[in-house]
């Protein structure tokens, strides 16, 4: 089978890269040329564990092969995933489509064979329609078969979520696509991975609905933290102990910032925005919405006062991506506290330390000295901000950070060492999103 992918980005390289480990043979391709150039070459451009590797790999047995060049491949192909980006459109919060109907149409320019057009990026209920709408007026409707299959991968584990994902949902509205679609994930039998068969609409809605879902999560469990800090209870105690009711589980229990990322804060707005259309309020994910921006402005301002208290100058942020194990800032927790900061006190120097997102913060222009050595970054620095949950963060010397730092304040939004009684004794003032 041969697949075409388009949009190299964390979906669309991952998704193509595990598709040609399955021995399919497949190519990505991109407008982004510089990246098209490196990826021949075998240089990733994101950072996700175990991608490297199985990329050379599969170029090197030719299973694997990118392109900026569409037309090349598009008339050898059986199958062509859309995995091209659907940002919040500005100002009102839809998923703003125009790089999946940009696709749709660049690909019906140049069709000359029957082919099963699959969108993988997440993308609002109807969309499928839509597409079919666009693929008729551009009199192609006999050559493609349109279905979703949206992708459920985490960065910073995604080569194991797509070869060994929980389900894999199939959402088509013929069976030559259902057919072809299920002989492609054929090679996940074997670990007898769930696949969900249904039409697209449901398919669309199925991703919507689950990011919703974890974003609630997640909110619940930070408003419960913000309780525990009022009243002096246990968070870590309560998510453990919540998370080990099965009916409950222990993801998405831990608390923190707010969520980030690339998918959370614009799929809750996309989700809100497509009930508003059918006239029907989501009252939970409004609120989660809401609620999220919240924390991050009650954390960034509780900072602030911890600055002021304390007459601190110099800040020092451990993790500036979203999570750990991915280089992803986009909507990140770190950037939104440092930007609100710098935004309240302009003579704040502000550090940051990250293990591998530090090349995405630079395109941002942010106000920030950039530190990749860990115990450097911590020389004469009067705050500490543990943003990211990073594993090097998990073993910090404090003997020795306290004898590194001009002050002694440490504030950690990840509660990694909430129940450290050895930070106090060093002589740090510890805050927490619990511990006032
Ligand atoms: P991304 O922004 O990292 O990558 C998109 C890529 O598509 C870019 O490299 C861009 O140059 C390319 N592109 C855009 N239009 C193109 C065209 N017409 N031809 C060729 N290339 C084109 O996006 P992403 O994070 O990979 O997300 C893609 C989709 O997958 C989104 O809808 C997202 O919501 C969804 N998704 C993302 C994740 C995740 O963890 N990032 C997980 C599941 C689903």
């Amino acid at each position: 089978m041969n697949i075409l992918i388009i949009g190299t980005g964390y979906v669309g390289l991952v998704s193509g890269t595990c598709f040609s480990e399955f021995g399919y043979k497949v190519t990505c391709v991109d407008h982004d040329s510089n990246k098209i150039k490196n990826l021949k070459k075998g240089i990733i451009p994101i950072y996700e564990p175990g991608l490297n590797e199985l990329v050379n790999k599969n170029l090197n047995n030719k299973n694997l092969n990118f392109d900026t060049n569409l037309n090349k491949y598009l008339n050898k192909s059986d199958c062509v995933f859309l995995a091209v980006g659907t940002p919040s459109r500005r100002g009102d919060g839809h998923a703003d489509l125009k790089f999946i109907f940009r696709a749709v149409e660049e690909i019906c320019l140049n069709l000359k064979k029957k082919i099963v057009l699959v969108t993988k990026s997440t993308v609002p209920v109807g969309t499928a329609k839509k597409i079919k709408e666009l693929i008729k007026k551009l009199n192609k409707e006999d050559l493609v078969c349109v279905a979703s299959n949206p992708e459920f991968l985490r960065e910073g584990s995604a080569i194991n979520d797509f070869l060994r994902p929980d389900r894999v949902v199939i959402g088509t509205n013929d069976q030559h696509s259902k057919k072809l679609l299920n002989k492609l994930y054929s090679p996940l039998n074997i670990r007898q991975v769930p696949m969900v068969n249904t039409d697209t609409e449901t398919s669309e809605l199925i991703k919507y609905a689950s990011n919703s879902f974890l974003a609630t999560k997640i909110t619940f469990i930070n408003e419960i933290a913000r309780f525990c800090k009022k009243t002096g209870t246990n968070i870590n105690d309560v998510s453990r102990a919540m998370g080990l009711d099965k009916r409950i589980g222990p993801k998405f229990l831990h608390s923190g910032p707010g969520y980030g990322g690339s998918c959370f804060p614009k799929d809750t707005l996309a989700m809100s925005k497509i009930f508003k259309d059918k006239k029907i309020r989501f009252n939970i994910v409004d609120t989660v919405i809401k609620t999220n921006n919240k924390i991050k402005e009650d954390l960034s301002k509780d900072i602030l006062k911890v600055i002021r208290a304390n007459k601190v100058n110099k800040i020092l942020f451990l993790g500036l991506s979203f999570k750990p194990e991915t280089d992803d800032i986009r909507e990140s927790s770190s950037i939104f506290i440092i930007n609100y900061l710098i935004k309240k006190n302009k003579n704040l120097i502000i550090s940051a330390h990250d293990p591998v997102a530090i090349p995405n913060c630079k395109k941002e222009k942010l106000k920030v000295n950039y530190y990749t050595d860990l115990e450097k970054s911590f020389q004469k620095q009067e705050m500490v901000i543990i943003a990211t949950e990073w594993n090097i963060y998990r073993s910090i010397n404090f003997e020795n950070l306290y004898k590194e730092m001009n002050s002694n304040i440490i504030y950690d939004l990840r509660n990694i060492y909430s129940s450290n009684k050895e930070i106090p004794k060093i002589g740090f003032k510890y805050y927490s999103i619990t511990s006032k």
